[in-house]
C-alpha cells in the first residue's frame, strides 16, 4: 500500500479558515513527501445535512486536491466492529455501565492521572454485569494496561500524555472517535497524520491501540490553531470566517488562500507553489490570530 496523508473534516457546519489552514498544511506535508492525499468525512456524530457538499467544495476552492473517492466513516462499521470483537477476544475490554455523573463523582484511583476513567467497572462480576445490563446499555473500554504513552511529532516532538481505560464503542453504539481513527487510518494506508493540535492530548491512546492492533503508528504533525482575539478557538460567532461569509464581504477565495498561505509564511498561491518552499520545521508552534479580513467596501 502506498503511503498517505489526509485531510478528515466532521460534516457538523461549515469549515472556517482554521479548519482551511489545517488542510492546506495537511496537503503539504503530504505532496511535498510524494504521499497521497486522501479525504474521509468523520460522520459518526454531528453530521448536518448538506454540510459534507460545501465543506467538500470549500476545500476544492482553495485548491486541495484529493485521490480517489471519499470515504464516510459512517460506512465502515463492520470495520470498527471487527477491530473491537479483536480486541474483545484478547481479553483487552470490558463493558462499562458509568454515566458520566457517576464517572464525575468516582473517587480517582491512587496515582490515576487526572481526567482518567477512575476503573469503575474494570473487575465487576459476570452476575453484576448482568445485572447491570439490565438496567442500561454498556459502554466498551478497552482494558489498558499502562497509564501513559509517547508519541512522536513532528512539531512537537516527543509528547508523552494520559492513556486510561478510554472508550471504544459509546452505550449508544457508536464507534468513538480513537478506535475509528485508527482503524481508518491503518485501512487506508495513512502514515501521515496532520490535523490541529487541539487532538495531540489523544495522540498517546491512539498510538496505544494501533499498537494492541499490530497498526504501525503514523507520522504526526499537530499544527497550531487559529484563535480569535480573546485567544479561544476561532468559531463562526467571530464574524466572517467561512469563504461563504467572507466572499458575501466582497473577498475572492484567492485572497482568503493567501492570507492562510502567509500565516504560515509561505508565497501567495495556488497551493503548488508552496510545495518547493515548504518546510515543516520553519512552521510556528503558536496559535495564529484571525486577523479579520475587510471587503472592499470596508
Ligand atoms: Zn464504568
Amino acid at each position: 500500500m502506498t503511503s498517505a496523508g489526509r485531510f478528515a473534516p466532521s460534516p457538523s457546519g461549515e469549515l472556517h479558515v482554521g479548519n482551511l489552514r489545517t488542510a492546506i498544511l495537511a496537503w503539504l506535508f503530504a505532496r511535498s513527501t510524494g504521499r497521497k492525499f486522501l479525504m474521509r468525512v468523520e460522520d459518526l456524530d454531528r453530521a448536518r445535512a448538506g454540510a459534507e457538499a460545501e465543506q467538500l467544495r470549500d476545500l476544492a476552492a482553495i485548491g486541495i486536491t484529493w485521490d480517489g473517492g471519499i470515504v464516510r466513516q459512517t460506512d465502515r462499521g463492520p470495520l470498527y466492529a471487527e477491530a473491537i470483537a479483536g480486541l474483545t477476544a484478547a481479553g483487552l475490554t470490558y463493558e462499562c455501565f458509568c454515566t458520566r455523573r457517576e464517572i464525575q463523582e468516582a473517587p480517582s484511583a491512587p496515582h490515576a492521572p487526572q481526567g482518567a476513567y477512575p476503573g469503575t467497572c474494570r473487575n465487576l462480576s459476570e452476575a453484576e454485569r448482568a445485572v447491570k445490563r439490565a438496567v442500561r446499555p454498556a459502554a466498551v473500554r478497552l482494558r489498558s494496561a499502562v497509564t501513559a504513552a509517547t508519541v512522536q511529532d513532528v512539531l512537537h516532538g516527543s509528547y508523552t500524555g494520559v492513556v486510561d481505560d478510554f472508550v471504544l464503542r459509546r452505550n449508544d453504539g457508536v464507534t468513538a472517535y480513537n478506535l475509528a481513527v485508527v482503524v481508518d487510518d491503518a485501512a487506508q494506508g495513512i502514515d501521515q497524520v496532520v490535523r490541529g493540535d487541539d487532538l495531540l492530548p489523544s495522540t498517546p491512546r491512539q498510538a496505544y491501540l494501533a499498537s494492541l492492533l499490530n497498526i504501525p503508528v503514523p507520522e504526526y504533525a499537530h499544527v497550531p490553531l487559529v484563535v480569535n482575539a480573546d485567544g479561544a478557538r476561532l468559531a463562526k460567532r467571530d464574524g466572517a470566517v467561512t469563504l461563504a461569509d467572507l466572499a458575501a464581504a466582497g473577498i475572492p477565495v484567492g485572497q482568503v488562500r493567501d492570507t492562510l498561505l502567509a500565516s504560515v509564511g509561505l508565497p501567495a498561491g495556488p497551493v503548488e507553489q508552496a510545495l518547493a518552499v515548504f518546510e515543516p520545521a520553519a512552521l510556528p508552534r503558536e496559535p495564529w490570530i484571525w486577523p479579520g479580513m475587510a471587503g472592499p467596501d470596508a
